[in-house]
């Protein structure tokens, strides 16, 4: 079963989009997302215009602020803490990467964590990992999404994370021990990783290489989540870490690139912004 990102996203959408009308009816106005832009990176520039139109459409007021590459760090500080003490503001995010001489960790820390709508913040991480009520960083929300939508079960199953990020690895691992399962988090030192990967009922890869996972390392029936967003080397398009055609045959369920994990960490986002305005006006805690 090739589950798509983008069909998923748009049912979470309109979720968020029925959700977001009443809570305008409720209490008179829209959730506030705020997209800061520093530089001019094009995949910056794509992906902050993807979130922006995704904002418009589930009905959230939203604003953009692009600021040259050689602001200061402070400047951008000044501007966080603005934001934060706005509080028609619900939901603040800062692209990333940042121009090299912004520290991001103190950007980060700077967000005021119920504004936190990336679940970037050390208090946010730490709720995370005590199982706090906390802001759930979106790509891992999404990849448990997926696996509830295709009704894999999660109790009991073997899964192997592939990646330690603190944005996508660490996050999707402890959520999938959340649901009880047993977890391996693989690196790039891990020792026979196609064994390792290949005995996994549960496969999430999030590595950043092309077609990197390639049949061998698929257990038959497992369900596949590809994180991956890359440009295959040889036609310039879009893939996974996945080699989708080797593997599809193999797996259960599988996640494509594009289309996949992509929209569906946008909708998420979108869900975690609503969620900061409810939590705002009492409605959740
Ligand atoms: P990252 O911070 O660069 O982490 C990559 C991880 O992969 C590291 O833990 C690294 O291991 C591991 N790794 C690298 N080469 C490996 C190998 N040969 N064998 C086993 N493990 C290896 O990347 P990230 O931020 O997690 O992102 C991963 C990918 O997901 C990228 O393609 C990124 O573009 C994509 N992504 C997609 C979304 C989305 O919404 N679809 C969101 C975020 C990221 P070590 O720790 O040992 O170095």
């Amino acid at each position: 079963m090739i589950i798509s990102g983008t069909e998923l996203a748009k049912e979470t959408k309109q979720d968020v989009a029925r959700r977001v009308a009443e809570a305008k009816e409720k209490y008179g106005r829209a959730p506030h997302l705020v997209v800061i832009l520093v530089g001019e990176d094009p995949a910056s520039q794509s992906y902050v215009k993807g979130k922006s139109r995704d904002a418009e459409e589930v009905g959230f007021k939203n604003t953009t602020i692009v600021r040259p590459a050689e602001t200061s760090e402070k400047e951008i500080l000044d501007l966080i803490a603005e934001l934060n003490a706005d509080n028609e503001v619900d939901g603040i995010l800062v692209q990333l990467p940042l121009p090299r001489h912004i520290n991001e960790d103190r950007v980060i820390e700077a967000i005021a964590k119920e504004k936190d709508v990336d679940g970037f913040h050390p208090g946010n991480v730490a709720s995370l990992w005590q199982k706090l009520s906390c802001i759930l960083p979106c790509t891992p929300k999404g990849i448990i999404r997926f696996l509830d939508k295709a009704g894999v079960e999660i109790e009991g199953k073997k899964a192997v994370v592939i990646g330690r990020s603190n944005i996508v690895g660490l996050p999707a691992a402890k959520l999938l021990l959340d649901r009880n399962a047993t977890v391996t988090i693989a690196h790039s030192r891990t020792k026979d990783l196609a064994k390792v990967a290949s005995e996994a009922d549960i496969l999430v890869v999030a590595i950043g290489r092309p077609k990197f996972v390639t049949a061998d390392m698929v257990g038959e029936g497992a369900a596949v989540i590809d994180v991956g967003v890359n440009r295959d080397p040889e036609t310039g398009k879009l893939c996974g870490d996945v080699d989708f055609e080797a593997c599809k045959d193999k797996a259960s369920v599988i996640t494509p690139v594009p289309g996949g994990v992509g929209p569906m960490t946008r909708a998420c986002l979108m869900e975690n912004t609503l969620e900061c305005f409810l939590r705002k006006m009492g409605e959740i805690c």
